[in-house]
């Protein structure tokens, strides 16, 4: 087998996707798939389509363009302000794009009108995160500066919590929300289709919450990994071990636990793991390396199997020590990931995705 490697399950994906989309279903809410973690994998938004996810989401428009590539025709959106300088791809390969800009939103229109299509947009709102997004108070004059452009579509409204700062969302900003919505609609004399709440943050607020006038959310996190990013605790009936990490030994031995002599910055400018609380002298440790580093993984984010402690990380090397028996050369040695750790495994061309089943 391939080393190291991503093993991922589509099976858990799906059933994740399928779970969320029935639950929120429930309160009115549609799902937006989102696939940025997964660089455009489309095994992975096949699984999340057939669970009945309403689009896809993505931040790059590299990733939208490879699924459109592999043949996807499904709904893709656009979950970050396109880029002045992409719009031409971002007119041909998406079909709805989250903005703030007025800027950009003009240059969709002239790039519609010219491939002869209609652009949807989505406005973003600022609600406290402090990411993208344009001031409540901006909003009314904004749909009046875009709702006109010819071949553009207002779709509706959108904000995004729990990114930037770690605002949560609650009560009060979701029915500023909706109440915006309600404002531009009874302002311009139309309907917003889609008031979109937020992202995986939103599930406990979703579960318990009148939602109001908030009928879609954009989930990649809840969806991959099975739990919600404010406390990070798995969300029950779901898979929280669809994807693991795979990486090989190369190196076993006993080691001294501290290192020899003075300790400077570590090769990434870092204070060395081994001068913090693990500065004690522990004697000799059953040391081993990995064959993956930080080019391929956030270790931060890796979560070890019983009797494995990460001790550290370069570019090229994850150490390890081993509790009980040392580890031998060619083992594998298997992880669970974080969303960072996801992300930059995914990212990896190092790293083989094998997905399962075939
Ligand atoms: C990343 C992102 C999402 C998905 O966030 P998760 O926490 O993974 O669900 C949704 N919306 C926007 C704008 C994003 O950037």
């Amino acid at each position: 087998m391939a080393m190291p490697r991503l093993d991922i399950d589509l099976n858990k994906i799906y059933h994740n996707a399928d779970e969320l989309v029935k639950r929120l279903a429930e309160r009115g809410i549609l799902v937006t798939g989102v696939t940025k973690a997964s660089l455009g994998s489309i095994e992975v938004a096949n699984a999340l389509l057939q669970a009945g996810v309403v689009s896809l989401g993505d931040s790059r428009i590299e990733n939208i363009k490879a699924m459109r590539m592999s043949g996807s025709d499904a709904c893709m959106m656009l979950i970050r302000s396109p880029m002045l300088s992409q719009v031409r791809q971002v007119v041909k390969y998406v079909n709805i794009s989250c903005n703030t800009e007025v800027a950009v939103i003009k240059a969709l229109s002239v790039e519609a009108c010219k491939q002869g299509c209609t652009h949807q947009i989505l406005l973003m709102v600022e609600l406290g995160d402090l990411r993208e997004g344009i001031m409540p108070n901006d909003l009314i004059n904004t749909v009046r500066e875009v709702i006109g452009l010819p071949n553009i579509l207002l779709k509706g409204i959108g904000t995004n919590l729990a990114c930037r700062s770690g605002v949560s969302p609650n009560e009060k900003n979701m029915s500023k929300l909706s109440e915006l919505a309600e404002q531009v609609e009874k302002t311009f004399g139309i309907t917003l289709d889609i008031v979109s709440g937020g992202n995986s943050a939103n599930i406990q607020w979703a579960s318990k919450t009148d939602t109001q006038r908030i009928n879609h959310l954009r989930l990649g996190e809840s969806i991959l990994l099975g739990c919600e990013p404010l406390q990070r605790q798995p969300i029950e009936g779901l898979h929280g071990d669809a994807f693991t990490l795979v990486a090989e030994v190369i190196e076993s031995k006993l080691k001294p636990s501290k290192p020899t002599a003075d300790v400077a910055q570590t090769a990434f400018g870092e204070v060395s793991l081994l001068t913090g609380q693990a500065a004690n002298d522990r004697g000799m440790v059953k040391q081993s390396i990995l064959a993956i580093g930080l080019q391929d993984i956030d270790y931060t984010g890796l979560q070890a199997p019983k009797g494995i402690v990460i001790m550290g990380a370069s570019s090229d090397h994850l150490i390890v020590e081993s509790i009980d028996d040392a580890l031998k050369i060619g083992d594998e040695v298997s992880f669970q990931l974080n969303y960072s750790a996801l992300l930059r495994a995914m990212t990896s061309p190092f790293v083989t995705k094998c997905y399962y089943p075939v």
